[in-house]
């Protein structure tokens, strides 16, 4: 376990926040603000100027050895994030750039932990951005490397040819639907996952909710008159309940869904090969 000390008390979002960057550096770690405790050091702050500018600082005292990082940028003023928003953007800029100096380690993903780095890709194109001022902004403000930020421009050039209109739907949704189950929970695994043991009725429980919810959401639809764009069945393993439970599922969807022939694309993961059968292929 290497454990980090912070010199403030931060909120626990904000020790969260700091924590998911460190475990990119090491298996385990903790953030604590306790300066009596033994680990890496690390002064951390953004301070703000009459004009307007952020700047973040933060030094890691290890030893003898120092490394320190700063970043700044004006604050935003055109309602693209909070001020929240970009503290925290600023507070991890500066903290990852200490670790990666500290280990040697470059982190290609930047400041990133999430799973869907696209979301932001998408989110400057909507803002009207080009695509090279994208790769720009993903590199100088979420330390995301070169080479991943062209990897999102391919991927978002692929997702365009499945649907052109991508960044002017806006009166549309996407529409996710989770099955939580898998036929054994990988030890990796840190998805809402569970092995699905036909005991007790509780995956028929499950199913029967995500019926009533399905129905409800197309209810819900309906009566706004709004479409769907895609639709993602996804888990968990969804192939790993019966093909005549999945029929059953696809059913009330077609059923309660407004729309359904104009839906670009429903997609059935099915990562784990061994809850494939003939019947499930074919439903
Ligand atoms: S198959 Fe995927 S979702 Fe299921 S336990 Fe393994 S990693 Fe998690």
């Amino acid at each position: 376990m290497q454990k980090i000390i912070v010199d403030k008390p931060f909120e626990q979002d904000w020790i969260r926040m700091f924590t998911h960057l460190a475990n990119l550096f090491f298996e385990q770690s903790k953030v604590i603000n306790d300066p009596a405790e033994e680990g890496i050091h690390i002064d951390i702050s953004v301070d703000k100027d009459e004009d307007g500018l952020l700047r973040g600082n933060a030094t890691l005292k290890q030893d003898d050895n120092e490394y320190s990082a700063t970043f700044t940028e004006q604050e935003t003023s055109d309602g693209s994030e909070t001020e929240n928003r970009q503290l925290k953007r600023i507070y991890s800029h500066v903290f990852l750039e200490v670790l990666e100096q500290f280990t040697g380690m470059k982190q290609s993903w930047g400041i990133l932990t999430g799973i869907r780095p696209m979301k932001l890709y998408h989110k400057y194109r909507q803002m009207g951005n080009d695509r090279e001022t994208v790769k720009q902004l993903l590199m100088d403000k979420h330390r995301i490397s070169e080479e991943k930020s062209e990897l999102l421009e391919t991927i978002e050039r692929v997702q365009l040819g499945a649907i052109p209109d991508l960044h002017e739907l806006k009166d549309e949704v996407s529409i996710y639907i989770g099955i939580p189950f898998c036929p054994t929970k990988c030890a990796y695994c840190t998805f809402p996952a569970y092995a699905i043991h036909r005991k007790n009725g509780r995956v028929e429980s499950f199913l029967d909710g995500l019926h009533e919810e399905i129905r409800e959401i197309g209810s819900w639809l309906t009566k706004r008159d709004i479409k769907i764009t895609t639709i993602y069945f996804g888990g968990g393993t969804p192939t790993s309940i019966e093909a005549e439970e999945m029929d059953a599922l696809y059913q009330t969807m077609y059923d309660s869904f407004p729309y359904m022939k104009e839906v670009r694309e429903v997609t059935v993961e099915a990562g784990r090969p061994d809850t494939i059968t003939q019947l499930k292929s074919m439903s």
